[in-house]
């Protein structure tokens, strides 16, 4: 946002996104925000509500301009077709883990700039020529990522939930089986021998992981099926080289491709 914005984050990369407090701090800055930017698609649905309701601020309601979904921008995969929340489905309402697809993420930039357009004209000029400066970089990024990534293509990944893979559609790895066996639920160590019974005939390249998730049960897998578990960061701050969207996308494929060689 340059001199014209100034942001907070409720959360950090360390955290689970879909389990924040809304904590008395947070409920302070909410209070005085004049915009609410959020992943959307029930990904907040735990804490959301109430910290709107605490904060007191009309600006940042859901039917008000100071509020931001991003998820309401794009189309979502996995969405599921009958809801069972008794069995715990935290992605009712398709994968909100929509922040890993840079294409996804250029459309949300621009449906994003036209807010600050509305919610601050004065500054109309600054917002369209950033985001005109974005798109430039990122396109050109895009093409630098794609040659980067093609030895991934086809390859064969265990996923132990469904956060990541906006960016294994995009990179065109195949995803063949998930640790968790429904969003928001841990393995039981049943579920964990009974992919290895299934694994151990069709060997996947790599496990993955967010840095921000146990990995006990992937760790547990991979040691039997001598396969690498990659750890990506997920989001900004989520490894320590990534403090910039562009780098949280270099940095995954480059781990990605590290994971690949060191089992290969
Ligand atoms: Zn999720």
């Amino acid at each position: 946002g340059g001199d014209h914005l100034s942001s907070f984050s409720a959360t950090t990369a360390q955290q689970d996104p879909h389990h924040i407090e809304a904590r008395p701090s947070l409920i302070a800055k909410a209070r005085s925000a004049d915009l609410i930017f959020c992943t959307g698609a029930e990904l907040e649905v735990g804490w959301l509500p109430l910290l709107l309701r605490q904060s007191g601020n009309s600006r940042i309601q859901a039917d008000q301009q100071g509020y931001f979904m991003a998820a309401d921008q794009v189309e979502k995969i996995e969405v599921p077709v009958t809801i069972d929340r008794s069995m715990g489905d935290i992605h009712a309402s398709g994968n909100p883990h929509i922040h890993l697809d840079p294409y996804r993420l250029l459309i949300i930039a621009e449906a994003f700039t036209q807010r600050l357009l509305a919610l601050d004209p004065a500054h109309q000029q600054y917002y369209l020529e950033s985001f005109e400066q974005f798109k430039q970089d990122w396109q050109r990024a895009l093409e630098k990522w794609q040659r980067m990534a093609s030895p991934l293509k086809g390859k064969k990944v265990v996923i132990q939930h469904s956060n990541l893979n906006y960016m294994l559609d995009w990179l065109d790895l195949q995803v063949v089986s998930n640790i968790e066996p429904k969003p928001g639920i841990p393995p039981s160590s049943r579920h964990l021998a009974s992919l290895l019974t299934t694994l151990k005939n069709d060997k996947p390249d790599l496990i993955v992981v967010a840095a921000y998730q146990h990995d006990k049960g992937a760790r547990w897998l991979a040691g039997r099926l001598d396969v690498p578990v990659v750890k990506l960061p997920y989001t900004v701050g989520g490894d320590d080289s990534v403090n910039s969207l562009s780098l949280l996308f270099e940095r995954s494929i480059q781990l990605l491709l590290e994971g690949l060689n060191h089992g290969g």
